[in-house]
């Protein structure tokens, strides 16, 4: 699935996570709730997680569900055909969570079943022989707080856009079905939905049939996956919607949104038959499913996710052409089409290789990304996501770990970013077109199967006659990449140019020495010479012979490592490195040297590459090292170069000024405020202007919050800027606006003026008009409304909230906002200020932990003395 927002926009999926912008220019991060488990280090009692037992295997799934809007729940039958593998089996043990059985049948006898708190036991009469297939039909009714979500008008969405979505990865789908949860079963499945007239079901597959029942009048439509997948990749959305239609070759396509949302659909939809198209000749497979529909919903629990042939999509990804090309779907269409084939014909075997999904979705996103807006493009992806990954500290995971406490800690930058890395330094080292065969084998000979990071390494070697075993444990089963300091120097008289290349990264038992081609490449008055240091120890000398001195010299010119490299220019390289149009990281890395120097050479080169480079990342980069400087001379040039055509880099000047505290730097914003037509830019300014504290702009940021635009664009940034006055004469203001446009306002922003509102209130002695406003929210059915105000409470601080809070926290664990409430009813009971910092944060997930392991330590002691007494022998507990 795609977390991250691109352009703006959240790229991947369900994946929660930090997003990290496409190649593009500064993208806000849209936080996922589940990613918050990159927050959680390893568990420290070594428990590590493997693919389940697989006792049976699951030959068919079919799901007859009806959804209840009014009451937010799911009447369903599951059918499940299975056979046993190898033994007789006499037990079935289903993943089922809060769900109400009313009945379940089988083809054989059944003895009992029995609902726990997470499964469903079914006892057979007898055991069913290996081999002899058998089938149970589960009657259930479920209220899903997760795995099925609802969008309706009680709940404060448009009237007219009722619907409603499941999410199954990672284990969500064990709350709305009785199933196998678990990656490495693969099987077909139909799932049937009755909806009320008007509405339509998307699903797996192809439409077998759309029928209305006259006794009901619902329509049931009838959807069939006839090749197998992953449970994880069953989908249902059903609802109101409308749809735009397409076809590449056989592939029909739709697009589909909610229908207030339908005008910006087109937008969206645009580029996916030619991503169709350049996917199939990229990969040399065929589109694997019977069609590729897109949905999008209203506040997706992440940025899409890639079910077979039905891809979930958020509705943040919508955009109007007042954006001009800052925001846009084409990543994040791009993404989770790749995972058609990556992910869903091709299924890791459990989530500690989940970068076989995940790191190919991203890499074939930047891939498209080159192929459709130029090389300079995919290279400007990677050294993006290069920058990202090594810039996160405490680098010590490898990719593929057992080492997790919960699967959703696996989808975060080593997956994506770092996975999508490994990938583009194994076909630059195999070569085009060998990487493009082994690519295609590996998708052919585990079709419709599942994958582990050694199937790969495995077709990789079988088709190009070398061992990839160093590759893939320094890439894949260690951690980090090189950090590497170099040094060059020429000698005359001998005329050999002397490279010194030290590898700093600390060594563990994670972090090994990496051995690496590194490519150098040599410009001069002799041409270009290109050679190759094989880097092999810690600290090496390389010498190369050449005519004359190089007036460059580049390391890793095609941009095929993964590295973290100190590499101090002289003055005349990093000039001649910036002006050289035909090396695109080079330029942007003269850009970081430039960044720390402030002489006025350096800012006029800026200025010029702002003004004249061809491409616009680097324009951007230019943008912001003029901000890094911070001299007079530095917002001088920028402001004489805020006249850009790409709106992309028009962005990065104004957010690049926005970056002074100077009177020009005022008017600037002041004038992009009131002519800007683009909203992102016009966003960025309102949220700069916080800087600035006349009345005037207190007025304007009032009148912004009142102000209609796009998702209310403009008034989120009101609200952001509002925050970072931190100016308690707001108040009233920004309770009027949320009392007045609640159902206007998109969730999230509507939530970050609850937070806001509190975060104002904290230090007034009179807390009693905020409290009231958020305390009668505290019902909010809108699940992000109702954490955001527990969350607002506790950073206001008025224990007066405290036993309306402790209703909420002392509800049942599963309770949504439980851990919310508890959270604020703590904060308030410590009597300290909310938790805005990182350092608070983190005390409070290591508390959480001790006693998440204290409380594991304990049941896994009851499980013990339970055991022990049906045990006829005694059981050991392990030493902790
Ligand atoms: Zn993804």
């Amino acid at each position: 699935m795609n977390k991250i927002f691109h352009q703006g926009l959240l790229l991947c999926v369900a994946c929660q996570l930090a997003f990290s912008a496409q190649a593009e220019t500064g993208s806000s991060a849209v936080e996922c709730a589940k990613s918050a488990g990159f927050l959680v280090p390893p568990d420290a009692a070594g428990h590590l997680n493997y693919a389940p037992d697989r006792e049976v295997t699951v030959l068919h799934l079919s799901l007859d569900v009806t959804p209840d809007f009014d009451h937010r729940s799911v009447a369903g039958k599951a059918t499940l055909q299975f056979k046993p593998m190898v033994k007789p089996v006499q037990e079935l043990k289903l993943d089922a969570v809060a769900l109400s059985i009313a009945s379940v049948t089988a083809t054989v006898k059944i003895q009992a079943y029995q609902a726990t708190a997470d499964h469903l036991i079914i006892t057979f009469a007898e055991p069913i022989p290996a081999d002899q297939a058998a089938s149970v039909t589960i009657a259930y009714h479920a209220e899903p707080e997760t795995g099925l979500y609802f969008r309706t008008p009680k709940m404060g969405y448009r009237e007219g856009d009722t619907h409603c979505f499941s999410q199954g990865e990672q284990i969500e789908a064990r709350h709305w079905y009785p199933c196998f949860d678990s990656p490495n079963e693969k099987f077909t499945s139909e799932v049937t939905c009755r909806v009320p007239e008007g509405m339509t079901v998307i699903s797996n597959g192809r439409l077998v049939e759309q029928a209305k029942d006259a006794a009901t009048g619902l329509t049931a439509f009838h959807w069939s996956q006839e090749q197998p997948h992953a449970n994880y990749l069953i989908t249902l959305v059903a609802g109101y919607f409308k749809s735009l239609e397409g076809r590449h070759q056989a592939v029909p396509l739709a697009f589909l949104t909610p229908p207030s949302e339908f005008p910006e659909a087109t937008n969206s939809f645009r580029q996916t038959e030619e991503i169709m198209a350049f996917f199939e000749r990229e990969i040399g497979v065929p589109f694997p499913w019977a069609k590729y529909y897109q949905v999008c919903v209203n506040d997706f629990v992440a940025g899409g996710m890639e079910n077979t042939s039905a891809t979930t999509l958020t509705d943040a990804t919508l955009f109007t052409d007042a954006t001009e090309n800052i925001i846009n779907s084409e990543g994040l269409v791009a993404h989770e089409m790749a995972h058609q084939w990556f992910g869903d014909l091709v299924t890791c075997k459990d989530w500690s290789h989940i970068w076989l999904n995940e790191g190919f979705a991203t890499y074939y996103q930047e891939l498209f990304n080159g192929h459709k807006n130029g090389h300079d493009a995919l290279l400007y992806d990677l050294y993006n996501s290069a920058r990202h990954v090594t810039g996160i500290p405490n680098d010590t995971n490898s990719i593929v770990r057992r080492n997790f406490n919960a699967p959703s800690e696996m989808f975060g930058y080593l997956a994506y970013p770092k996975g999508a890395w490994v990938l583009h330094m194994l076909r630059s080292q195999l070569g085009e077109e060998l990487y493009r065969r082994c690519i295609q084998t590996y998708l052919e000979r585990h079709r419709y199967g599942n994958v582990t990071t050694e199937d790969l390494r495995a077709v990789v070697e079988e088709l190009s006659g070398r061992s990839f075993d160093q590759f893939f444990d320094q890439w894949l089963y260690h951690a980090h990449y090189p950090e590497l300091e170099v040094d060059y120097a020429w000698n005359e008289l001998t005329k050999l140019a002397k490279v010194t290349i030290r590898q700093k990264q600390e060594l563990s038992d994670q972090v090994m020495r990496f051995d690496f081609p590194l490519a150098i490449r040599f410009k001069g008055k002799f041409g270009t010479t290109d050679r190759v240091a094989e880097v092999k120890e810690l600290a090496e000398d390389f010498y190369f012979p050449l005519a004359s001195e190089p007036e460059t010299v580049r390391l890793d010119p095609e941009y095929t490592l993964l590295a973290k490299t100190t590499f101090d220019l002289s003055d005349d390289m990093l000039s001649a490195q910036l002006a050289d149009q035909t090396d695109v990281i080079g330029r942007l890395l003269a850009l970081e040297q430039l960044a720390n120097r402030q002489d006025a050479e350096t800012v006029a080169k800026l200025k010029e590459t702002l003004q004249r480079d061809s491409f616009y990342g680097v324009r951007v980069e230019a943008a912001r090292a003029l901000r890094s400087i911070h001299t007079g001379e530095a917002l001088a040039a920028l402001l004489d170069s805020a006249k850009q055509s790409d709106a992309r880099v028009r962005l990065a000047v104004v957010a690049a000024v926005g970056g002074f505290f100077r009177e020009s730097a005022g008017d600037c914003m002041r004038k992009v405020v009131a002519d800007e037509k683009n909203p992102a830019i016009k966003a960025e300014a309102i949220r700069d202007l916080a800087a600035y504290e006349q009345p005037e702009i207190h007025q304007l940021l009032v009148n912004f919050l009142n102000s209609k635009s796009y998702r209310e664009e403009l008034a989120g940034a009101a609200i952001s800027a509002i925050r970072a006055q931190d100016d308690p004469a707001c108040i009233p203001p920004l309770l009027q606006a949320l009392k007045q446009r609640q159902t206007d306002l998109p969730s999230r922003v509507f939530a970050s003026g609850l937070e806001t509102a509190g975060y104002l209130a904290r230090n007034e002695d009179q807390k009693d008009n905020v409290r009231e406003f958020l305390i009668a929210k505290v019902n909010d059915p809108k699940k992000l409304v109702q954490r955001s105000v527990f969350g607002a409470l506790g950073t206001l601080g008025d224990p007066k909230a405290i036993p309306v809070l402790d209703t909420f926290a002392k509800a049942a664990k599963e309770c949504p906002g439980q851990a919310a409430a508890e959270q604020a009813v703590a904060a308030l009971r410590a009597g300290r200020k909310p938790v805005d910092d990182f350092k608070n944060l983190r005390s409070e997930v290591e508390e959480l932990q001790k006693a998440n392991r204290s409380l594991r330590e304990e049941l896994e002691d009851l499980k013990k003395q339970v055991e022990s007494r049906k045990a006829t022998t005694p059981t050991r507990k392990p030493r902790s």
